[in-house]
Formats: C-alpha cells, sequence, structure tokens
C-alpha cells in the first residue's frame, strides 16, 4: 500500500504536458538603433554616435570605426576617392567554408575586402590614404589587403603623395596560409621603394592592431600615432605571460606602455587627429 501511494505521488508531480517556457523577449527597438558605452554605460542613439565619430557624447569614450567612418573623419568632406576598390582574394588552399565566409562578411560589411584604399584632402593637402576594416574577419591580412595596400604605395610613389595608414587587425589570414604571411614582406617592400623616394608615410595604428600588420607596415611609419588606449601588439598578453612565465605590466601593449617605450611618437586624440596630421603634412612641406 505504502508503495503504491508513493508511485502515485511521484506521478502527480510530473509537469502536465510539454515544458512551459517563458516567451523570447523581443527588443521592440530595430537592432543597431541604440549603442551602449562600453565606459559609462549610458545608452546613447547609434545616430549620434555615428555624427560624433564614435566618441561617446556623455564621456568622452571611444568606440571602434568602421573603415568608412575612420576615412571619413580625417578627411575633408566629399574629397575621398576609393582606388582599387573590387580587387578581391581568392581561396589558394581551398580552405574549407572561406569563401561563403567571405560571402557573408562582404553583405555585412558593404566592402569587398578588409581595406578601403583611395586618396583624398587632410585639410586641403591631398593624401594617399588607407583604413582598414576591423569587422571583415577581425582585419585579418589576407592577398587582397596586401595587394591592395601595395599598390596604394606604388600609387602614392607616383604622385609624390604622403601615405597615411590607419591599421587594424588581428593578424594574419589563416584561411591563406603562408600567401597571408607573405603580404607583410611585399608591403614592407613597397614601403621601403616609397621611402627611398624621400616620401612621408604616417601609421596610425588602431584598437586593435596586432600579429603580422603590427610585425610589417603599421610598424614602418616615419611618423606612427595612435588614439588613446589602443591594443597594439605582436601575441596577446597570455600567450607571453605563458611562455615567459611572468606578469606584465596592467598597461601592456597599449598605446601610453608603447609611447613610453619608443615605439610611439603620440598619443593623439580623435577629435585632434585630423588637424595633428594636417600640422605633420605642411610641417614636411606639403601643402593644399
Ligand atoms: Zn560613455
Amino acid at each position: 500500500m505504502a508503495i503504491w501511494k508513493k508511485k502515485r505521488n511521484y506521478f502527480t508531480l510530473e509537469p502536465q504536458g510539454a515544458p512551459t517556457v517563458p516567451p523570447v523577449l523581443k527588443p521592440t527597438i530595430p537592432e543597431g538603433l541604440w549603442h551602449k558605452c562600453r565606459v559609462c554605460e549610458k545608452i546613447i542613439l547609434q545616430e549620434e554616435l555615428k555624427k560624433n565619430w564614435g566618441i561617446c557624447p556623455k564621456c568622452g569614450a571611444y568606440s571602434r570605426l568602421c573603415a568608412k567612418d575612420r576615412l571619413g573623419s580625417v578627411t575633408d568632406e566629399a574629397t575621398f576617392r576609393e582606388i582599387n576598390g573590387n580587387i578581391v582574394g581568392t581561396n589558394p588552399l581551398d580552405f574549407p567554408n572561406y569563401d561563403e565566409k567571405i560571402a557573408a562578411v562582404q553583405e555585412s560589411t558593404g566592402i569587398k575586402e578588409g581595406v578601403i584604399t583611395g586618396y583624398g584632402r587632410v585639410g586641403g593637402v591631398k593624401v594617399a590614404l588607407a583604413a582598414m576594416e576591423p569587422g571583415f574577419i577581425m582585419g585579418s591580412m589576407g592577398s587582397a589587403i596586401g595587394e591592395k595596400l601595395a599598390s596604394l604605395v606604388e600609387f602614392a610613389d607616383f604622385y609624390h603623395l604622403p601615405l597615411i595608414i590607419f591599421s587594424a587587425s588581428g593578424g594574419a589570414r589563416m584561411q591563406e596560409g603562408i600567401v597571408s604571411l607573405m603580404q607583410m614582406a611585399k608591403v614592407s617592400a613597397a614601403l621601403k621603394r616609397f621611402s627611398d623616394h624621400g616620401n612621408l608615410y604616417i601609421s596610425v595604428p588602431t584598437d586593435p592592431t596586432t600579429g603580422g600588420v603590427t610585425a610589417s607596415f603599421a610598424m614602418l611609419g616615419d611618423i606612427i600615432l595612435a588614439e588613446p588606449g589602443t591594443l597594439i601588439g605582436f601575441a596577446g598578453r597570455r600567450v607571453i605571460e605563458g611562455t615567459i612565465n611572468t606578469k606584465l605590466p596592467e598597461d601592456f601593449q597599449t598605446a601610453e606602455f608603447l609611447l613610453k617605450h619608443g615605439f610611439l611618437d603620440a598619443v593623439v586624440r580623435r577629435e585632434e587627429m585630423k588637424s595633428t596630421l594636417n600640422r605633420l603634412l605642411r610641417l614636411h612641406g606639403y601643402r593644399s
């Protein structure tokens, strides 16, 4: 009798029918309309943030800029012209799903490869410019990026234009294997010829710039500038700590740390980047 009773109690405790799940709360605001500042955590209109070149109007913190906005933040209005916008990479290793991944990122970013190259004016001075796209497979450097950058350096060399490159990268694009690594030498060689002809190259590594890009053209500038707090390094902090078995300083691989140790020439606020670039260009004899 006692066993039967226990059994009956057991069954009555079981939930009846399909388990009920609380309804998923869908946001009522269209995705991408609002932005939450990572520092002050205030909610800002995406549109307002874009107009302010990614600078939080509440606390002044920076959010990452896409390549188009980065170029827009330093060039005079409507002066930028893109070149080689149709260069795309291949899949030299037949890496599985790589073509599909590229197609998806092209769709989401609206650009064909992870860098925009061209020319425009900064405070009236004509310059050749490039900005890497952090949203394009982490700004990783594949063959198309190398080709576009090397072509831009040669373009600037031919027209005796000063060159400004805003890099942003997670390093080499592993899906392209050795072909990706070769881009470091290719762009660096073009920069050497550019430099030998007496031209000016200003490099601006942006947050984050790491791996093969740091190990090549991002650190080859005649002048190297970065925004406050920018992460610039080669290997990641944890990898280095594990290898040398030492605790690294808190500000390791930040723009401020690099400036202190001679890797950067100046830490420049985003609000002052355009005027600083213009001043440097004019100091080196470039005019409108
Ligand atoms: Zn803020």
